[in-house]
């Protein structure tokens, strides 16, 4: 099954995918063999997938919340190692991980540095084969097109820990660059923030606010084992029933209005948005991560934001220096918290229907696809 690569390292002559083929089809995927070319693309990486993770974006396609073209290798979370490269920044047999936007680095969204809106963006398990052949992560092979950030992974990050990094990892760190800068201690007192959603992305956004130096982080969620473990990451867990009507004295247990320095919506329910501008005090800062679903109408006050003088800030994705900023923070931090207990089960490509409804349950944080 391998052609020899110039007499040094072996390259597989073919890859195994996961292909979405529609939702007129049942189940709307298959698994197929393709042909990977033995010479690469100018700019292009080829990598072996050491694990892949199922993202709540991929479970939007399978079941029609969101539009993605076919026949498309289906996945963008994942990590690898570098089978063959043609570019000179990135060696074979590196473990990388990979940015899920390709961009041209040319038009004018690139050179504003917003390269996760480049006008040729390319999107990692989102894109038609014929235009980019396997750039999906439920693949024994990934093939990253010309301008795909590649950043090298320390050992101590293994695949559990790194395989989401490059969605929701580095979208946090794309949301924590959108905040003020933290006062110095004594300066201004304790700066506080409320996470919205105790999923992957919440998660991440707790140890990233801890670590910048906010003393107190409330997380809101209507599922308590995932509260307990945002407990776990050091947030003060809040049910939504205990959320209001406010505390009239100072609680632990209950955000009081006006209070919060910074909110992050990460958890898609619109519904959230009146508690977020009523926790926010003056002045403070509201950023909007999850919400990327058409039932998304905003039911705020205009008004509001205007007199409290509150930033609302939209953050989709991130660029390759988020990406590197997110292997950063966790090669730093990943024994501060419990990032090793988000993995659920791993399953390989031929139970992607059972991999599928476990992350369906909702009872784990990330359930892992080994295409190997
Ligand atoms: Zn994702
Ligand atoms: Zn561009």
């Amino acid at each position: 099954m391998s052609n020899t690569d110039d007499g040094s390292r072996p390259v597989p002559t073919h890859a195994r995918s996961l292909v979405f083929i529609g939702l007129e089809r049942s189940p709307p995927y298959i698994l197929e063999s393709s042909k990977i070319p033995s010479e690469l693309e100018d700019g292009e990486v080829l990598l072996s997938i050491e694990l892949a993770t199922i993202c709540g974006s991929d479970i939007h396609t399978l079941v029609g919340q969101r539009t993605t073209p076919n026949p498309c290798v289906l996945g963008h979370e994942g990590c690898g190692v570098v089978v063959k490269s043609s570019r000179p920044d990135v060696q074979e047999g590196d473990k990388v991980t990979w940015g899920i936007c390709a961009s041209c680095d040319n038009c004018q969204f690139c050179s504003l540095g917003l390269s996760n809106k480049c006008e040729n963006l390319i999107k990692c398990g989102h894109v038609l084969m014929k235009k980019a052949p396997l750039f999906g992560t439920y693949s024994t092979h990934i093939r990253c097109p010309r301008g795909t950030p590649i950043v090298s992974l320390p050992p101590a990050l293994t695949p559990q820990l790194a395989a989401p990094i490059n969605c929701a990892l580095a979208t946090m760190v794309n949301a924590m660059s959108k905040i003020p800068p933290v006062p110095s201690p004594g300066e201004r007192g304790a700066s506080v923030a409320l996470v919205q959603g105790a999923g992957m992305l919440g998660l991440y956004g707790i140890a990233l606010l801890k670590e910048s130096g906010f003393s107190k982080i409330y997380c809101i969620d209507v599922n308590l084992p995932r509260l307990s473990k945002a407990a776990e990451f050091g947030a003060i867990p809040v049910h939504p029933d205990q959320a209001w009507p406010y505390a009239t004295e100072p609680n632990e247990e209950v955000i009081r209005p006006d209070s919060v320095d910074v909110v992050f919506e990460v958890c898609g329910n619109k519904d959230g948005l009146p508690q977020g501008v009523r926790a926010l005090r003056v002045g403070g800062t509201y950023v909007l991560i999850g919400l990327v679903h058409r039932d998304s109408r905003m039911n705020i006050l205009a008004q509001t934001v205007i007199t409290k003088c509150l930033t609302l800030i939209g953050v989709h994705n991130y660029t390759g220096k988020h990406l590197e900023e997110a292997v950063k923070f966790l090669s730093q931090h990943h024994d501060r918290y419990p990032f090793s207990s988000l993995m659920g089960p791993v399953y390989p490509l031929t139970q992607f229907r059972n991999a599928v409804e476990a992350a369906k349950s909702g009872r784990f944080f990330r359930v892992g696809i080994n295409p190997q």
